[in-house]
């Protein structure tokens, strides 16, 4: 499959302990009566940076640290920035995350918090990602990747270990999908320990890089739109060396949602799960609540919902609960409303 091997993502695994959770794994038991068969949420969003990520990153810093190395570089003002601040914190060593002049006071102040340095280069991502290079090129930082490293597939590998051991006869595994790092992390881990599990990634209808490319046979560039699931926005890269060829070899099914449907996720979330989620992490739900996940009769055992992160703009989040929650009233059919009232009064 590649030369990542299970070993790699225990030596991953020991690297990142004690810096990073072994996140719980929890029955949700109103969308398994909805499944028809046991579901399961892998809880990522309780890791310190809010997001699966800090797997990741925390195994390429511990290894570029090992080998001396003490200064990183990256221009990811998302997830990967924060997680890569915090775990080059952790280790003691220097980060800094080029960002465009464009990006938001708040984005630039939340990356201060976690003591990286913030360089500000040019309008727009491309030259903040210049910037980053020039870093690599004269001034000897090294780049970490958001997703297209062994070290950082191993990372977030260790979720997938994670899930076998709490949950050994999994059946479906369902992982949001952007630029592949988790997805191929996690079903390298699992089609290993468990090859008959299925592997299904989850990402939005528009601008969705590593779907388009997996269309086309080959990496290819897409234009990027606004979504609910920003942390899915992005390329997967021309020259993509690792996460397309994976994710080709191990994706059973490739799931396609629009905002409405995401929304519909971060609602059931909110109110069913009493969790806040990032677009991004609420795709496993959305993808289940519309039906995207198979008929009940065809499942055979627990799905499992990689959740991977919380870190949604709280204005934002209140805006669609609530949205949601105005648009009830006319949603609710005039006989349930009866039984309601009957309820109340009994
Ligand atoms: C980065 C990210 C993903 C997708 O991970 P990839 O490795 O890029 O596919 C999913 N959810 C959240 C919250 C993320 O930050």
């Amino acid at each position: 499959m590649s030369d990542l091997s299970l070993a790699d993502f225990f030596r991953a695994r020991l690297r990142i302990r004690g810096r990073v959770l072994r996140t719980p794994l929890v029955e949700s038991p109103v969308l398994s009566a909805l499944a028809g068969t046991p579901v399961y949420l892998k809880l990522e969003t309780v890791q310190p940076t809010g997001s699966f990520k800090l797997r990741g990153a925390t195994n390429a810093l511990a290894r570029l640290a090992e080998a001396g190395c003490r200064r990183v570089v990256t221009a990811s003002t998302g997830n990967h920035g924060r997680a890569v601040a915090h775990a080059a914190r952790a280790l003691g060593i220097e980060a800094a995350v080029c960002m465009s002049s464009l990006v938001p006071p708040n984005k630039i102040e939340a990356v201060r918090a976690l003591g990286a340095q913030v360089h500000i280069a040019g309008k727009s991502q491309d030259d903040a990602q210049r910037e980053a290079q020039r870093l690599v090129r004269d001034e000897g930082y090294a780049y970490v990747p958001p997703f297209d490293h062994p070290d950082v597939i191993a990372g977030q590998a260790t979720i997938g270990l994670e899930i076998v051991e709490d949950l050994p006869d999994v059946e479906h595994v369902v992982v949001p999908l952007s630029g592949g790092g988790l997805f191929a992390g996690v079903a390298l881990a699992v089609k290993r320990s468990a090859p008959a599990a299925r592997l299904t990634g989850v990402t939005m209808e528009r601008g969705a890089a590593m779907h388009a490319s997996l269309a086309a046979g080959k990496p290819v560039l897409v234009d990027e739109v606004e979504t609910l699931a920003d942390s899915l926005g992005g390329g997967i890269g021309l020259d993509n060396g690792y996460t397309f060829s994976l994710t080709r070899e191990l994706i059973d099914s490739v799931v396609l949602l629009d905002e409405a449907s995401i929304a519909r996720g971060i609602v059931h979330a909110y109110e069913s799960e009493r969790l806040v989620l990032e677009g991004a992490a609420a795709v496993g739900i959305a993808a289940l609540l519309a039906g995207h996940l198979g008929d009940a009769s065809a499942a055979r055992g627990p799905i499992v919902l990689i959740v991977t992160g919380a870190n949604i703009d709280m204005n934002q989040h209140r805006r669609i609960v609530g949205a949601a929650g105005e648009a009830k009233p006319e949603t609710i059919p005039e006989a349930e409303l009866e039984t309601k009232r009957e309820g109340a009064n009994a």
